[in-house]
């Protein structure tokens, strides 16, 4: 393997590029995405007939265990594709008794409004929805922009599984599905995207540049997320989309036909925070497209051609106007001026190890796991 950072690389295979700073290439010119994406995807995804027969065996667990309850699991409903799509297969496949918990954050496009209202009507589906105290979130929102952090999601992230999970337990539910897959989400560069999960990193940020405190925000903590939830309360996190011979295109198209549904244009563009950190905040500060990381996990799932990817995000149509109707609307929603808005991001660039995190916490965790899995002691969830 080599490191050649200082000269623009992109992998043979799929469209990674060195906009992920840790990018390697084997001598075929291959990205460390795709050899770790051969090495993983057989025992992730199993979209054939024994995923299928695996998945049908969890689904009868869960419903025995939950027969003379109200409800056999509880399911994120962000109004995107594949938490969509998994709540269509969970009713019309598995005939499951679903309470939808959907977390509003302010940002929901209306379109993700009536995506969500479809859904749940057609399918027939109790939901349950959290909205997030709106200054709070706003506070928090503009010091993560403060911050100069990469991921900016993380407030949006962070109340949308910790209201999920509390949400689950309260009503006595502990089986959650995710519409998480590695069919379309096996890539995503470390250095992009750190784990909206950690509290510690959250409050710092918030202590160094907010100025309300947080009193509603829905949080988990380290212990609760990792240990308390998984083994006390004993959750369990089931991602039958990794059972699935899941397409995003025919995804959209089932969707689309049977209960209604109306594309975004782009993934996570339910949330029009997420549009706009996805289409101008990440390219604009730290030059780098998270599409291609979408992009190349539908290459590696044979969901499109390279040259597909690379025509997608290359003739990909964003006209200034609506670059510019996208960011205002950002700017007004966070009760900045366009003066403050503007300065906040022309700061240089952070990443997360320029505040306090759980990051030697999570890495010691993960250590711990690998020796009790070769003592043969397996443990579950994340
Ligand atoms: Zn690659």
């Amino acid at each position: 393997m080599e490191n050649k950072q200082s000269e623009y690389r992109i992998c043979k295979r799929c469209i990674m590029d060195t906009s992920d700073p840790d990018i390697v290439f084997n001598e075929n010119g291959v990205c460390n995405h795709c050899l770790e994406y051969d090495e993983k995807v057989d025992s992730i995804w199993k979209p054939g007939k024994k995923g299928r027969e695996e998945l049908e065996q969890i689904v009868n667990q869960i419903k025995e265990e939950q027969k003379n309850q109200e409800y056999d699991a509880v399911i994120g409903l962000s109004g995107g594709v594949d938490s969509s799509y998994l709540a269509y297969i969970a009713v019309k496949e598995f005939n499951l008794r679903l309470l939808a918990i959907h977390v509003d954050g302010g940002w929901n496009s209306e379109l993700a409004v009536k995506n969500i209202e479809n859904i749940v009507s057609k399918l027939g589906i109790d939901l349950y929805t959290e909205v997030i105290d709106w200054e709070e979130m706003r506070e928090l929102q503009v010091s993560f922009l403060k911050s100069s952090v990469a991921n900016q999601d993380v407030p949006q992230d962070h109340a949308f599984f910790a209201a999920l999970y509390r949400k689950a337990i309260e009503h006595g539910l502990r089986h959650v599905l995710s519409g998480g897959n590695y069919a379309t989400e096996s890539i995503m560069p470390f250095e992009w995207a750190y784990n909206a999960m950690d509290l510690t990193h959250l409050k710092a940020i918030h202590k160094k540049f907010g100025s309300i405190k947080l009193k509603t925000y829905p949080t988990v903590n380290f212990y609760d997320y990792y240990f308390k939830f998984p083994y006390l309360k004993k959750m369990t996190v089931t991602r039958p989309l990794n059972y699935w011979p899941y397409n995003k295109q025919e995804a959209i198209e089932t969707l689309e036909k049977e209960v209604g549904f109306r594309y975004y244009g782009g993934k996570h563009f339910e949330s029009r925070f997420t549009k706009w950190q996805q289409l101008q905040f990440r390219p604009d500060k730290f030059g780098y497209d998270e599409r291609r990381a979408y992009l190349s996990s539908l290459v590696l799932s044979n969901q499109m051609s390279r040259q597909e990817a690379l025509d997608e995000l290359e003739n990909f149509e964003y006209p200034k106007e609506v670059r510019k109707e996208d960011a205002e609307y950002v700017q007004k929603k966070l009760n900045l001026s366009s003066e403050e808005f503007e300065r906040i991001l022309a700061k240089p660039p952070k990443t997360f190890r320029d505040y306090p995190s759980e990051y030697g916490l999570f890495q010691k965790k993960e250590k711990f796991k690998e020796l009790m899995g070769n003592l043969g002691i397996k443990f579950k969830g994340k």
